[in-house]
């Protein structure tokens, strides 16, 4: 058996100690004789699972008692209809347009009300974050809706917009867990937990309580309301069951690790590493304005396309996994989300050192 080193965005690199224990449990989970996979999401055994879980996750984030935690299906995408239907009561909202993540929410909150974008970097390629001093915060919104971390364009927001008395909802997909944040700060915080926690299929919800109510949009189906999901303890249907078993064994794995604290320290570590390498090259460049560089995504390219694509596939070929930029922007980019270990970012820049130097310009 041989791993590589995987940069992909999403789904990505899970830590292999949590993918052991995994594999140990795969067959007879804790002397009930059968796989996670296969019991009963209303068994002791699961419920367990799901109560330590939230439990580590609370500890982890410290969120306070008035917040609850929910774990839902339907992708991080879901919650960009989810959030309207549920929290629109005026049907206006302002949003931050900081690259596609932060578009699609702004194009499906349309289908619900008005969105206010009330700030946008989108005329330099969603490479900066943009000027948050006087914003024109509108007085009917329901909340002020930003992207967190840009997985694709790789920035993030280092400080937060004054709202007043608005709440803040933050899509964290890409950089939840990945350093402390003051939960109180928002009234809402969702991620897909296949960046940065765990397998495809779960979405990790952080909602402050007080928010949840029966007043949603009319026709909202109820497997979207927050509230069923509260008042079930994400246990209204069949939840996304092995799924959440394996995020909770990451959130023990981070907890392990010394916890959000201990995580930052390591992901500066860790990026450090890449961005003073980009900083220093002649031939590879950063993509983003340094101040508000992401900890988790970092693209990078050279200036030709040819040569970009003859180090992915070089690259490749020496096992390093999946740094193809996005799609729609080219160019590279290394996802080196928490479960990356520090050896595999310093593995990947000696061997740009190498390409660099057998590619002079
Ligand atoms: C990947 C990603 C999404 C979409 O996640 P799905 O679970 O595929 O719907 C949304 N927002 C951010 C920031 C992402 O990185």
């Amino acid at each position: 058996m041989s791993r590589v080193y995987n940069f992909a965005a999403g789904p990505a690199v899970l830590p292999e100690e949590v993918l052991k224990e995994a594999a140990g449990e795969m067959l007879d989970y804790n002397g009930t004789g059968m796989s996670v996979m296969e019991m009963s999401h209303r068994s002791k055994a699961f419920e367990e699972i799901i109560t330590d879980a939230e439990k580590t996750l609370r500890d982890l984030m410290n969120i306070p008692d008035n917040y609850k935690v929910l774990f839902l299906q339907g992708g991080a995408s879901q919650q960009f209809a989810m959030i309207p239907m549920n929290l629109m009561k005026n049907r206006v909202a302002d949003h931050i347009n900081t690259g596609q993540w932060a578009k699609k929410a702004i194009a499906e909150g349309k289908l619900f009300g008005k969105i206010n974008v009330i700030a946008s970097s989108e005329d330099k390629m969603f490479s900066y974050i943009p000027d948050l001093k006087d914003l024109k915060i509108s007085d009917d919104a329901d909340y002020v809706y930003i992207c967190h971390n840009n997985t694709i364009y790789g920035t993030k927001y280092s400080q937060l917009p004054e709202t007043g008395d608005k709440i803040i909802v933050a899509d964290m997909s890409s950089d939840i867990l990945s350093e402390p944040v003051d939960v109180t700060n928002y009234g809402l915080i969702f991620a897909g937990v296949q960046k940065n926690i765990g397998p495809a299929g779960v979405v990790v919800l952080i909602i402050r309580e007080d928010l949840i109510t029966e007043d949603v949009l009319p026709g909202t189906p109820t497997m979207l309301r927050y509230k069923v999901h509260a008042d079930n303890k994400s246990l209204y249907n069949t939840p996304p069951a092995y799924g959440i078993y394996i995020c909770g064994k990451v959130f023990k794995w981070v907890q392990n690790l010394g916890g959000l604290e201990a995580m930052k320290k390591i992901n500066l570590e860790k990026a450090s590493i890449l961005y003073d390498y980009l900083d220093s090259s002649k031939l590879f460049r950063g993509t983003v304005v340094k101040k508000d560089r992401s900890l988790m995504n970092v693209p990078f390219v050279t200036g030709s396309d040819e040569m970009d694509a003859n180090f992915i596939k070089e690259a490749k070929a020496s096992g390093f996994e999946s740094l193809k930029g996005h799609r729609t922007v080219g160019g590279m980019r290394a996802s080196i989300y928490n479960a990356m270990p520090t050896i595999g970012v310093e593995l990947l820049v000696e061997f740009m050192k190498k390409f660099e130097a057998e590619n002079k310009i």
